[in-house]
């Protein structure tokens, strides 16, 4: 287990990509993320949503407005670890056992334009398959490999609301309700 893992979103805008951000910080949470950092526009209503997801299914996840560029090099130049997400990257079963996992670590996931100094910056250019796709999905695959099966299994020892699957239905524990 790494000290501490925040997932740092580049290039939001918004109005034009909320959707998929909230999907990223929405995987970040469930599968194990200490905090999601947003670089771009600032974006509250997110934030907010987010964090009644937490109020309500468990987990504390940090939401905070960063400077993209700027809290790379400030989290690189204090000791810690980033991990770029780029199709251009080394596969991320290669590459995962060979990141320190003794430092908080950082993946960074880009936007519509990725600025060439984030490949400099940071200390791992990670590829989950060299084919364009989705920085949803990449984080989903990298934090399932990084954490081993337990990412997609994690359980929050605060959540209020416990779904238990089964197949042709849904059961909800609101553990909050008396009358369940
Ligand atoms: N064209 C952009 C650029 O300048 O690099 C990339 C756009 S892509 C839709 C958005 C983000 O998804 C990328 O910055 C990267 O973090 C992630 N991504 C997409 N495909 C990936 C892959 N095969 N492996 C790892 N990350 C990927």
């Amino acid at each position: 287990m790494s000290e501490r893992l925040d997932v740092l979103r580049l290039g939001y805008r918004k109005g034009r990509d909320p959707r998929i951000t909230t999907h990223l910080a929405l995987v970040a949470r469930a599968m194990g993320a200490d905090g999601f950092l947003l670089a771009g526009d600032e974006d509250k209503e997110m934030f907010d949503n987010l964090n009644s997801v937490s109020d309500r299914f468990g987990g504390q996840l940090d939401t905070n407005h960063v400077g993209g560029l700027s809290h790379l090099k400030k989290h690189v130049e204090s000791g810690g670890v980033a991990v770029h997400l780029t199709m251009y990257g080394e596969p991320f079963r290669k590459a995962i056992p060979k990141i320190r996992r003794d430092r908080p670590v950082l993946i960074v996931v880009g936007g519509a334009k990725v600025p060439g100094d984030v490949y400099k910056i940071c200390q791992y250019n990670v590829a989950v398959g060299n084919q364009p796709h989705s920085e949803v999905a990449a984080l989903a695959l990298f934090m399932d490999a990084w954490f081993g099966e337990s990412a997609s299994e994690r359980e929050f020892d605060d959540a209020r609301l416990i779904i238990e699957g089964v197949n042709g239905g849904k059961l909800v524990h609101d553990l909050e309700d008396d009358s369940e």
